[in-house]
């Protein structure tokens, strides 16, 4: 048989006869379990899932390169941002947060923004969202906070008693829920969105300094919002608007592109800076810390699959490179578990071998088996750690992690400071014009308008007033309610 025609064969291999008609007992007899074409067949349809991510379900994807701009090598040893004009493969999946699978992207939602960059010590993953900063900064509320997102456990509806119950009883969501009603809430597209890496990271250089930094992918595009009504309109009629824009758009050869940029805060400012850095509601202010420009980021290559690429792509906050270290960021520390435990749930054990995850350069360990082994298992012995064998992967002491001094007693500890309101506050006095500000209070009116649970309401207009006495009169008077009198006073 000519291999140049290809035929069509089972998984195994073997060529099939007859791909439209079971083997049956003749022309009106049952099927026979002799079929192992159609067996397969139809075992394998059933198996074509792996479950649905919990959050960040429905995405695109895109390939491209990081291209360096400015010589940032006196605050990282990271191997890829070494030098001007150093460029490395990377991946990028957007995505909205809430929703299943086949949900529409027009909602009102943050947007995923995961880069995995393939350099030569490894893969980093930055695996941030289009707002600098998050709803929650502990991890262990992370599970309920979604759960308020996802659908009521008996009406299988979306909860909007759920959403600002949670909300209003935990403020440190004002300054992510001010931006996610504000016209940023839904992007006109993933390519006019910018991206953050939300939390504190730290970068070592080659003499052992640290510092502390925040990343922002700035879009070149430029910021683009849809109208709530535009919005709604296109759920309905393209809810897969945003998928089929950043595919089009690269297969048009208009390739997308964002400037990276980063705040640097040296190690010892950590201590005394006004808000505490490593608590990812808050931003650090650009007159503080001034963002400096360290490359570009280009879209250029769509998927050649969708689950190959876009499904299977396993982003981990925890895959970092020598020069790039995790920060205390509460939310980060449960993310860095968490992320690769997901994936080792839903794609499996070994995960990262799969073509789209797998790092560039090479791997070398000691882990062996597990499912779905595929890539010659890390060859022969020794499979033990130490050993004698001079060619078998070895530790380097260069690359451990920056020491870090830690003291204090284990406890559950609660952040020291319960300031909720200013950051929010700037951004609706100093940041937004008169129109946005309006527009803000509309979005959260009627938001707020299905909640019917008693006390609700008040508890979150309390909160606005704290923000903005502005914000919280303008939300009452939409609702048709009065802010309570005590908060006044
Ligand atoms: P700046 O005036 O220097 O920065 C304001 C930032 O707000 C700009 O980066 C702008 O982005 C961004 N922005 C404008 N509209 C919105 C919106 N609807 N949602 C989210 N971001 C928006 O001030 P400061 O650094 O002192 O920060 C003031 C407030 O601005 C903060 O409290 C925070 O709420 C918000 N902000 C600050 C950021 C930071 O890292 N400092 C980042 C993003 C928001 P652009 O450049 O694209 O216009």
């Amino acid at each position: 048989m000519s291999q140049e025609k290809k035929y069509l064969t089972t998984a195994s291999g073997t060529p099939v006869g007859d791909n439209q008609n079971s083997i049956t007992a003749g022309h009106r007899g049952p099927t026979l379990i002799q079929d192992v074409h159609l067996l397969e067949k139809l075992a394998h349809f059933n198996r074509e899932r792996v479950p649905e991510r919990v959050v960040h379900a429905k995405g695109a994807g895109a390939h491209g390169y990081f291209e360096v701009t400015n010589d940032i090598s006196k605050y990282t040893k990271a191997d890829f941002l070494s030098e001007v004009g150093k460029t490395t493969p990377m991946f990028i999946r957007f995505s909205t947060v809430a929703g299943e699978l086949g949900s529409a992207d027009t909602v009102r939602d943050p947007r995923g923004f995961a880069v995995k960059f393939y350099t030569d010590e490894g893969n980093y993953d930055l695996v941030g969202n289009n707002t600098p900063v998050f709803f929650i900064r502990d991890a262990i509320k992370f599970p309920d906070f979604i759960h308020t997102q996802k659908r009521n456990p008996q009406t299988h509806l979306k909860d909007k008693n759920a959403v600002w119950d949670f909300w209003s009883l935990s403020p440190e969501s004002l300054h992510q829920i001010t931006i996610l009603h504000s016209d940023r809430g839904i992007p006109a597209t993933h390519r006019h969105q910018n991206g953050y890496g939300s939390h504190t990271f730290k970068w070592v250089n080659k003499d052992g300094e640290a510092f502390y930094i925040k990343y922002h992918f700035k879009t070149d595009q430029g910021i683009k919002n849809l109208d709530p009504k535009v919005a709604d309109e296109l759920a309905g009629t393209n809810p897969d608007y945003h998928i089929e824009d950043l595919f089009n758009a690269i297969e048009e050869d208009n390739f997308p592109s964002w400037t990276l940029k980063v705040q640097i805060m040296p190690e010892a400012d950590a201590l005394n800076y006004r808000y505490d850095p490593f608590d990812v509601t808050k931003v650090w202010s650009h007159d503080d810390y001034p963002l400096i420009e360290v490359g570009k980021m280009v879209l250029d290559r769509n998927p050649e699959n969708y689950f190959a690429e876009v499904e299977q792509a396993a982003f981990s906050p925890g895959n970092f490179v020598p020069g790039i270290e995790a920060s205390p960021d509460k939310m980060l520390q449960g993310r860095l578990y968490a992320y690769s435990d997901a994936h080792r749930y839903r794609v499996g054990t070994n995960h990262e071998t799969l073509p789209i995850n797998r790092a560039k350069s090479s791997v070398n360990n000691y882990q062996r088996d597990g499912q779905m082994r595929h890539d010659g298992n890390n060859g022969s012995a020794p499979n033990y750690e130490p050993n004698s064998f001079s060619d078998a992967p070895k530790e380097t002491p260069e690359n451990k992690i920056n020491p870090f001094d830690v003291s204090g007693f284990a406890d559950s500890v609660p952040y020291d400071h319960d300031d909720h309101y200013s950051q929010p506050r700037s951004l609706f006095r100093d940041v937004m014009n008169d129109e946005e500000r309006e527009r803000l209070i509309q979005n959260f009116a009627d938001h707020m308008s299905a909640v019917t649970r008693e006390g609700i309401v008040e508890r979150q207009l309390e909160h606005f007033y704290k923000v903005h006495p502005e914000l919280a009169e303008g939300i009452a008077a939409k609702l048709g309610v009065e802010v309570p009198a005590h908060v006044k006073e």
